[in-house]
């Protein structure tokens, strides 16, 4: 297949041959496909403030008072009526009183009088305006006021940052420290979060070692579940490591049919690919109903979603880069959304900033491609993404060097040095 820029470097490893299958699903349909069929899960629980922190709001929350509760000073200075302050020239004012937070004064104050006031000090009856200190000069019991303030001035009006009655938090917020103290700036102590998903997950193949195991001939370590269990867990969700299991019908029909009956999403990797992807499609065809895909993407093509009795399953691909990209372009979206994340909430795959590329990158159109990339400060201060280095699928450095995924665009051509591409950073990602 010719490639659109006829400058392309020559210096990258050649792409699959078959990267625009027409029968290849685009990535963002794979994902919408995956996101339509999902809905949250339904259940909630209730729990203490502070134990609710990262979890997933289950309730509208409505606020039962007006914030602020009453109408207060922003500053510390003196609480005046504007009906007294001087249009020009200057006034001078008695102070009467000191009011102080959580010291209402209950006294009117008249004409030609004023009340040193704190921050957060309930403003006293008769007055509307809060003059700062640093604006007046005080002098014995008197201050003196000169032209140019603003009637109403450092005044924070019962109720202006949320009425009673109105909405405060809507469902399907995570709970991050804003909403904790929002919640008991409210007088909650309880609040109704939605439960964790339950999340099985477990690696497939005959040469994969668990670690503290010892490796034969032709053996590996199974790196997989330990970026899965490390990606799951960071969703704040429920996990059931199932472990490895090998290539065997026997066992593999078993290890879904409990995954299936205890968790509401299964995740694997292995067993996909075109040489495996019989053998599993035989085993899910009769335990439930999933699709395997190819998805128009490097890395991560084989893919699997469907239902396996009761719970998701997501099949991801067998080599350690695939396994998180898939995971992070389509998993991680649909757990967030059957832990009942508003759709604003989901991390979404399109990309959130462009930076200008410091190399030349070599691209197919008809897929989508995660390269691993660094974004970083140039010596003129100015952003720029490179390559994370080698970008086999196998080559988990890649990811571990890596603070972003650039994301070539499915129709895109080669792109050259200094062009600006899609960044996903993984800040906020992972
Ligand atoms: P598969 O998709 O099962 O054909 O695997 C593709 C490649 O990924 C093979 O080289 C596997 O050895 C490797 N691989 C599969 N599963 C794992 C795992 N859990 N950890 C590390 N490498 C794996
Ligand atoms: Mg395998």
């Amino acid at each position: 297949m010719a490639s659109a820029n006829p400058q392309s470097p020559p210096n990258t490893a050649a792409s699959c041959r078959d990267a625009s299958d027409p029968q290849s699903l685009p990535v963002e349909a794979a994902r919408e496909r995956i996101l339509a069929a999902l809905q949250p899960l339904p259940h909630t629980q209730m729990l203490a403030l502070r134990a609710a922190l990262g979890r997933v709001l289950g309730e509208d929350v409505v606020s039962p008072i007006d914030v602020p509760a009453h109408t207060n000073s922003a500053v510390d200075g003196y609480a005046v009526a504007s009906a007294d302050l001087p249009e020009r020239d200057a006034v001078t004012l008695r102070v009467v009183a000191t009011a102080r937070a959580g010291h209402p004064i209950a006294a009117t104050i008249g004409p030609g009088e004023c009340v040193q006031i704190m921050t957060g000090a309930p403003m006293p009856p008769g007055t509307d305006t809060a003059l700062m200190q640093e604006h007046v000069e005080r002098a014995d019991e008197t201050i003196t006021v000169g032209a140019g303030h603003r009637a109403g001035e450092n005044v924070r009006r019962a109720g202006e940052d949320l009425a009673a009655g109105q909405a405060a938090i809507r469902s399907g917020q995570r709970l991050l420290p804003a909403q904790l103290g929002l919640l008991a700036s409210l007088g909650r102590t309880e609040v109704r979060v939605r439960r964790r998903p339950r999340v099985a997950f477990f690696s497939t193949g005959d040469e994969l070692r668990s670690v503290g195991q010892s490796l034969g001939p032709g053996e590996i370590y199974d790196s997989n579940r330990y970026s899965l269990y490390g990606m799951i867990k960071r969703l704040d969700l429920e996990l059931l490591d199932f472990g490895v299991i090998p290539d065997q019908p026997e066992r593999l029909r078993e290890a879904f049919e409990i995954a299936a009956r205890q968790a509401d999403a299964i995740v694997t990797s292995g067993g996909v690919s075109v040489g495996e992807a019989d053998f599993v499609k035989q085993i899910l065809a009769e335990l439930g109903q999933v699709d395997f895909w190819k998805i128009a993407m490097k890395p991560g093509r084989p893919f699997a979603f469907g239902r396996v009795d009761n719970a998701w399953f997501f099949g991801l691909p067998g080599n350690p880069v695939a396994v998180m990209v898939t995971f992070y372009q389509f998993v991680q979206p649909a757990l967030e959304r059957l832990a009942g994340l508003d759709a604003a909430a989901i991390h979404h795959g399109p990309s959130t900033l462009r930076a200008p590329v410091a190399h030349a990158l070599r691209k197919r159109p008809g897929r989508t491609e995660f390269v691993r990339g660094v974004l970083e400060v140039d010596a003129h201060g100015q952003w720029r993404v490179r390559p994370s280095g080698a970008q086999g699928s196998g080559i988990l450095r890649s990811m571990s060097e890596a603070n972003c995924f650039i994301v070539l665009a499915h129709e895109a051509a080669d792109v050259e040095a200094g062009a600006l591409v899609d960044v996903q950073p993984f800040a906020g990602l992972v």
